[in-house]
């Protein structure tokens, strides 16, 4: 006797209801389909989290038409062209996710095809110190941020007032040279470190009141030492 219709199986394998019944007493009798019938199912789970790296049998055009009823998608421009393996895969999973958790499909047909969010590694961090110049109120933090393949000081400040001029963040050798990295913006600022800054000798972070176009150092407020 043949094996199950490959197409038929999966839709069995997406919880459809195949109007074939050969095909569930088929399964009663055959280890192979039914095996292939659970590997399919598997693919349909994972369906739900990633996309679909498998090989899969064709199905017929009649099967497509079912697909594409069930999920919305369009699957016109696939039909004509076949074989498309890559195509049919992707399509799988997006049928499997609409067919097992319904109409929370959408949100998760989104997840598959949306790329992983940026990963953030913080290298060191200090909590800013208050000099005798900055209010009671001031205080700051800042962090050396990994994101994206750049380097990145993150400054944040509060409780300080509004300033004559700008706020400026520096890095200091904590002898004699200091580096402009960048200004505050509402006590805030993300400022690239270039790569020939060595954060070993330029370990303390500075923020300072400037006058409008002082461009030298101007009045420490904040203060710290990375580790
Ligand atoms: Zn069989």
């Amino acid at each position: 006797m043949a094996h199950a219709d490959p197409g038929l199986l999966t839709l069995l394998a997406l919880g459809e209801t195949v109007p074939d019944e050969s095909v569930e007493d088929h399964l009663r009798t055959c280890a192979t389909c039914r095996s292939e019938l659970a590997a399919l199912r598997e693919v349909a789970g994972i369906g739900r989290e990633t996309r679909v790296e498998r090989d899969l049998p064709m199905p017929s055009e009649d099967v497509w038409s079912r697909i594409a009823a069930e999920t919305g998608q369009d699957t016109s421009s696939v039909v004509p062209l076949r074989p498309r393996p890559r195509r049919w895969r992707a399509l799988v999973a997006v049928a499997a996710a609409a067919a097992v958790i319904g109409a929370a499909g959408a949100v998760a047909v989104d997840r598959i095809t949306t790329a992983p969010v940026a990963t953030e590694q913080v290298l060191a961090q200090v909590d800013l110190a208050r000099l005798a110049t900055a209010p009671g109120s001031a205080r700051g933090s800042a962090r050396v941020v990994r994101t994206n393949g750049r380097t990145v000081l993150r400054v944040s400040v509060d409780g300080m007032p509004a300033p004559e001029g700008l706020y400026q963040v520096w890095l200091f050798d904590g002898a004699a040279t200091m580096i402009p990295l960048g200004v505050l913006t509402n006590g805030q600022a993300d400022m690239p470190v270039p790569d020939t800054v060595d954060l070993n000798t330029y370990r303390v972070v500075d923020v300072s009141a400037q006058r409008w176009g002082q461009q030298e150092h101007g009045t420490s407020m904040l203060q710290g030492q990375l580790s």
